[in-house]
């Protein structure tokens, strides 16, 4: 199946961008920031001989401050406005009987490719919302200058991701300002690890650093777990529960779906009169598939639909390490990795997160705002390529791999 199908190492090299980095980060005029995926600091350490299993976060930021790196953001924070801003439009689809549903999320770049070129139909049903990547990236171009009072033009945004299919969304039209990229550059894991062995910096040797700055810095549990799948779908169960009933809970229990393509479910009940919220999750490309044809027809059980592209999700990417022989979809080890820092932050839902409070605040309003609109939301387009390919040529088309 396609999930054996992963870059091989030699395929990466035509658009290996770890020179740019470095050249970025030597530039004197040039003002570097950085974000990390939530997998990266479950996988990133195995470049380095820790057996899998190692949370490696705090050694990331100070790995990336010893190589230069100005300011070090998480993209766990952007993960929590994914939520707010997902969540919000979940909530208005369901109380919009013209809207179309099932939503399905939008954070995973390869699914979307997939959509755009195979299934245009689906796009209304996609959440408009920007992935975390890429809400971060408008972040860093927009309220970062004005809060640092950085010329947006000397900033480079630069992101750490699990695959290569992130690259390929970083590289998109609609996710520029007045043509410049809002993520200049994107690196894998494996390449994030290139970079930092050719300047000898080794992850074993740091004892690690908090994140240096005091705003978009900051994730909430629920963030870390969009790693992983049913994490995404978890996350904004919190945040719509909350909004529902007025009660925050620090996990909501999936259960094992009986449906052959979807991996686990959960129903929320709404109370009396109303009808209860369906999610489902989804995972593995060959599963999206066929529940994209289910809610084409009309007949998904479904109110909110995750998918991921990876099985297991983004913790098992393309771009993460990879040995000979050690790979399988379900990697346990990695998957403890989020699971324990979720279980064991002090701070597990989105919408109380006080550095997303203080963006809705200070720069943004609300949810679903005007501005909001405009710097976290996109629209996607019909790419029909009409070709009929096998599961893996696809695979290989919109991961670019
Ligand atoms: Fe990339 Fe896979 Fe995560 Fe999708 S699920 S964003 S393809 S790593």
């Amino acid at each position: 199946g396609q999930c054996t199908v992963v870059c091989p190492t030699g395929a990466l090299q035509a658009r290996d961008q770890v020179d740019v980095a470095n050249d970025y980060l030597t530039d004197p005029g040039i003002y570097t920031v950085f974000q990390f995926a939530p997998a990266v600091r479950a996988t990133l350490g195995e470049e380095f001989g820790f057996p899998a299993g190692v949370n490696v976060e705090r050694k990331i930021v100070e790995a990336l401050k010893k190589a230069g790196a100005d300011c070090v953001l998480d993209t766990n924070f952007s993960a929590d406005v994914v939520i707010m801003e997902e969540g919000t439009e979940l909530l208005n689809r369901l109380n919009d009987k013209n809207a179309v549903l099932p939503m399905f999320t939008s954070c995973c770049p390869a699914w979307i490719n997939f959509v755009e070129l195979h299934k245009p139909e689906l796009i209304p049903h996609i959440s408009t919302t920007r992935s975390p990547q890429a809400v971060m990236g408008s972040l860093i171009k927009s309220w970062l200058p004005e809060k640092k009072g950085i010329p947006k033009e000397k900033i480079r945004s630069i992101s750490i991701m699990p695959c290569t299919a992130k690259k390929d969304e970083a590289a998109r039209q609609a996710l520029a300002k007045d043509a410049v990229p809002d993520v200049d550059l994107v690196l894998t894991v494996r390449e994030f690890a290139k970079l930092l062995k050719g300047k000898g910096i080794d992850l074993r040797k740091l004892e690690g650093q908090d994140f240096d700055t005091p705003f978009m810095s900051k994730g909430s549990g629920a963030a870390v777990i969009f790693g992983k799948t049913a994490g995404v779908a978890e996350a904004a169960a919190r945040t719509v529960y909350y909004v529902l009933t007025g009660k925050n809970v620090n996990s909501i229990q999936f259960k094992t779906s009986e449906h052959p393509h979807v991996e686990q479910e959960l129903t929320i009940d709404l109370g009396e009169g109303k009808s209860p919220l369906r999610i489902g999750v989804v995972h593995g490309l060959a599963n999206a598939d066929y529940i994209a044809d289910e809610v084409l027809s009309g007949k998904s059980p479904f109110d909110f639909i995750e998918v991921m592209s990876c099985p297991g999700g983004c913790i098992n990417g393309g771009g993460t390490p990879r040995e000979a022989g050690d790979y399988h979809p379900f990697n346990l080890e990695r998957t403890k990795v989020l699971t324990t820092i979720d279980e064991e932050h002090s701070l597990r839902q989105s919408h109380n997160n006080p550095m997303v409070k203080e963006l809705y605040k200070e720069y943004l309003g609300e949810p679903n705002s005007h501005l909001a609109h405009e710097l976290l939301h996109t629209e996607y387009q019909d790419r029909k390529s009409g070709k009929k390919l096998r599961a893996e040529d696809i695979w290989k088309e919109i991961t670019l791999c």
